[in-house]
């Protein structure tokens, strides 16, 4: 895993827990998030903010696959965040949430609204491997999932995850050949919001 050292508390931090935090007047500094946590409180003059170090959970999706998911708590004046991800190859990847709220409120049931979105979302899969290879499930049509960049593409494809598992645009482009014909509405949305 590729750790990057805090120029606040010179602990040794994963590279995703790292934040470049400052201003151009200022320069900027290489902060793990309890530290950047900590400068943005004060800034932002929240002296009741309280920074939680979450452990680690496993959850279980539909299939009964277990997936460990890691918490990342960041404040932003306005709001305060909690990012729920797994990590693939040493970086996050695979299922990713986040919740955003007040960052006067309690971070607690904050935690418990990512958790129960978390779990909601285990609960359903919207791809099955069938013998002519992963095709969308059920038949409600619906397909929920995120968009990121695809870095094995030479060109500037978007790659899907979707039950947590990547999938290159192409690989959904064949998918949706089995509705050849058939009307779609796309929606996007917020990384935070529910849908
Ligand atoms: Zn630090």
């Amino acid at each position: 895993m590729h750790q990057i050292q805090c120029e606040e508390c010179r602990e040794l931090t994963p590279s995703y827990e790292i934040i470049h935090y400052g201003s151009m007047e200022d320069g900027y500094r290489q902060l793990c998030t309890r530290c950047y946590n900590a400068e943005v409180a004060a800034r932002c003059e929240l002296d009741d903010f309280e920074h939680i170090e979450l452990e680690p959970v496993m959850m279980l999706d539909k299939k009964g696959v277990e997936h460990v998911f890691h918490f990342r708590t960041r404040l932003f004046g306005t709001g305060v965040g909690i990012d729920a991800f797994e990590i693939r190859d040493g970086v996050p990847g695979g299922y990713q949430f986040s919740v955003i709220g007040d960052p006067q409120g309690e971070l607690l049931s904050l935690l418990g609204r990512l958790i129960e979105k978390m779990r909601r979302s285990l609960s359903v899969m919207y791809l099955e491997d069938t013998d002519l290879g992963v095709q969308i499930a059920g038949d409600n049509g619906i397909v929920r999932g995120r968009i990121e960049w695809d870095e094995t593409s030479d060109i500037n494809t978007p790659a899907l995850i979707i039950d947590g598992r990547e999938i290159a645009w192409d690989e959904f482009g064949r998918m949706l050949m089995s509705f050849e014909g058939f009307q779609f509405k796309l929606e996007i949305h917020d990384r935070s919001d529910d849908v």
